[in-house]
């Protein structure tokens, strides 16, 4: 495997692989690699000639008062892990370069990035899809994959995809558990043991919500509740948001039918996790 870091290298390299007639598959990730992103790059190494990993912790896409200074770090680790997984290049450019004195562009999605986690974190989804662009750009790859445990932002990157005319497949991957429901997350490390073990109990709260679905309920302000009473049981967590919503633009429903995002981000301390659910009824 290769590590790259010089953007002009990487796309020159990439150009010439996808001249040559390679399929290029993308996987970009901001490192601290755990079964999640593994499943993403044994899925492109599957699908495609050449996998390609980006490593880079965006700090366009976390607010002034988020964890990018404490968001975990190890590229000893990640290399030997994606090395493993057959990847054949990662790409870790710096952010002088991503990121120059004079730049001036940003790529935003309206409506979908102003609910859920957009409301939470204002700008957070237009520094995503700044980054996801520019990676684009400097790959041209004809997969990406991106995982379902951030479902608005793999909703906002097709829509992206599909408005700005990238001639990209966008592949959704399963959301990775723990034994025990905890959606894999490199946030998990910075949780105390305490709250490590209160940390299932968003999981097991959607688990039961589906469970009451699937036995007829349809009314989504129930089972909305259900869940926040479940997840409010466990003291340590701060709820964000829980939203049971319609799975292409992201309204509320009232109603539980059809494809249905059921979405919830909550603290434990310092740490925010998200985890959602999808559901056909
Ligand atoms: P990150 O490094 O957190 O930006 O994540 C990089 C990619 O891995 C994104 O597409 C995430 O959605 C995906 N990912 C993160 N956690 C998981 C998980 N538990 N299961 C599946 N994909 C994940």
């Amino acid at each position: 495997m290769r590590i790259i870091k010089s953007i002009n290298y990487m796309q020159n390299m990439a150009l010439t692989q996808r001249a040559s007639g390679r399929s290029i598959g993308l996987v970009p990730t901001m490192g601290y690699f755990h079964e999640g992103h593994l499943s993403l790059m044994r899925k492109s190494v599957e699908e495609n000639d050449i996998t390609i990993v980006s490593l880079f912790v965006n700090p366009i896409q976390f607010g002034p008062s988020e964890d990018f200074d404490i968001y975990p770090r190890d590229l000893e680790r990640d290399q030997k892990l994606a090395s493993r997984e057959g990847v054949d290049i990662m790409f870790c450019p710096t952010e002088q370069d991503m990121y120059p004195e004079d730049f001036k562009t940003s790529v935003n999605v309206e409506k979908i990035t102003e609910k859920l986690c957009g409301a939470s974190r204002p700008g957070h989804f237009t520094g995503v899809l700044t980054v996801v662009s520019k990676l684009f750009n400097i790959i041209q790859p004809h997969r990406a994959y991106f995982g379902e445990k951030d479902a608005q932002q793999l909703l906002v990157i097709k829509q992206m995809v599909r408005d700005l005319n990238f001639p990209i497949q966008v592949v959704p991957c399963p959301i990775q558990r723990e034994e025990d429901g905890l959606a894999v997350s490199s946030r998990n490390v910075n949780l105390t043991p305490e709250q490590r073990e209160a940390a299932p109990a968003l999981y097991k709260a959607l688990a039961k919500a589906k469970e009451e679905i699937e036995k007829g309920e349809k009314n989504a302000g129930e089972i909305k509740n259900l869940i926040e009473e479940e997840i409010n049981k466990e003291p340590l967590f701060e709820l964000e948001y829980v939203e049971i919503l319609d799975k292409t633009e992201l309204e509320k429903v009232s109603t539980i039918e059809g494809k249905i995002l059921i979405a919830l981000a909550a603290r434990l301390g310092e740490v925010r996790l998200i985890d959602n659910i999808s559901l056909e009824v």
